[in-house]
């Protein structure tokens, strides 16, 4: 019988790495201008995604978002380096003529493939390649109660097969708790009505457990957001939050909006799928038909 073979110590190990090289993460925003989308990166990076690295307030008010746009911090851990950008982009679908007004995100979305491809066939790599590759997409839906825009259903459709979507529901401060629960029902029901696949994706699920999992994140999905960079004082504590005729919305407060829900999702229970399904699904489809088009 052998004695201990130490397989175990690749925890050790893996970890280690990670110390000495940290890692990317890369959020993308998409939606109709006004929904927030500024916003929420202004939230994500103000909320305790943040709260403790120093020194990061701005108190300008946003402005119109006129180009694809990358913002990244680096935030630091326990030793461990996270390199999180949110890559904001302009509201798509406010032209007279929509046609096609997904091709620059998706033109950025294959960018980024392209160039962790080059790096990835030359030689002399780098031991560790930049990522900047999207590994997900948070797609803003407008709080309105009824249907998905068929612009907004064939925005998904295009961008499901080359990253992983997210739908949110903006600015969810905008309706009572039951409307919520009933748009996000209706929203699930829509998608899978026009066979779009959001992540958690069905086909990745890979045993029994994960299914379960995924089926009850699935079922709370879309997430209702509701962003702010403001800090409002609640019980001596400041507290992100928008203030309404009815007292202030806490952002961060799991009672009042799935914000922190979404944070969590992201950053701490699926970021290392999320860049496993970029990294072995979307990516590797688009290597794939590259070097077929190429010629092998
Ligand atoms: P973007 O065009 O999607 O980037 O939207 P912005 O982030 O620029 O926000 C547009 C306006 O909506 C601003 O006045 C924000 O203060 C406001 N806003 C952003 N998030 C929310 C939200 O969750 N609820 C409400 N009620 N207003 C919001
Ligand atoms: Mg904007």
């Amino acid at each position: 019988l052998l004695g201990y073979i130490g397989i175990d110590t690749i925890i050790e190990q893996m970890r280690k790495k990670t110390m000495k090289t940290g890692f990317d993460f890369n959020i993308m925003v998409v939606g109709h201008s006004g929904l927030g989308k500024s916003t929420l990166v202004n939230t994500l990076f103000k909320s305790q995604v943040s709260r403790r690295s120093a020194g990061w307030a701005r108190d300008e008010k946003i402005p119109k978002t006129v180009e694809i746009k990358a913002v990244s911090h680096v935030l630091e851990e326990g030793g461990v380096k996270m390199k999180l950008t949110v890559v904001d982009t302009p509201g798509f679908g406010d032209q007279i003529n929509n046609d096609n007004c997904w091709e620059p995100i998706s033109k950025y979305i294959n960018e980024q493939y392209e160039k962790f491809l080059k790096e990835e066939v030359n030689i002399t790599r780098k031991k560790r390649i930049p990522d900047t590759r999207v590994h997900c997409c948070l797609f803003f839906i407008t709080p309105t109660g009824r249907s998905l825009r068929p612009l907004d259903l064939e925005f998904m459709k295009r961008l499901s097969h080359s990253v992983n979507i997210i739908p949110v529901i903006a600015k969810s401060d905008s309706m009572t708790i039951e409307e919520r629960q009933e748009f996000k029902q209706r929203v699930r029901k829509e998608l899978e009505m026009a066979g779009i696949e959001f992540y958690p994706q069905k086909e990745f699920d890979e045993d029994m457990e994960d299914k379960s999992d995924n089926d009850k994140i699935r079922e709370a999905m879309p997430f209702a957001v509701v962003g702010s960079d403001k800090e409002y004082p609640v019980n001596n504590k400041r507290v992100l939050g928008r203030k309404t005729a009815w007292g202030i919305v806490e952002v961060e407060n799991p009672n009042h909006c799935e914000f922190a829900q979404l944070r969590d999702f992201l950053i701490r229970s699926h970021l290392q799928d999320l860049k496993e399904v970029t990294h072995n699904i979307h990516y590797e489809t688009y290597r794939a038909k590259r070097l077929n088009a190429n010629g092998g």
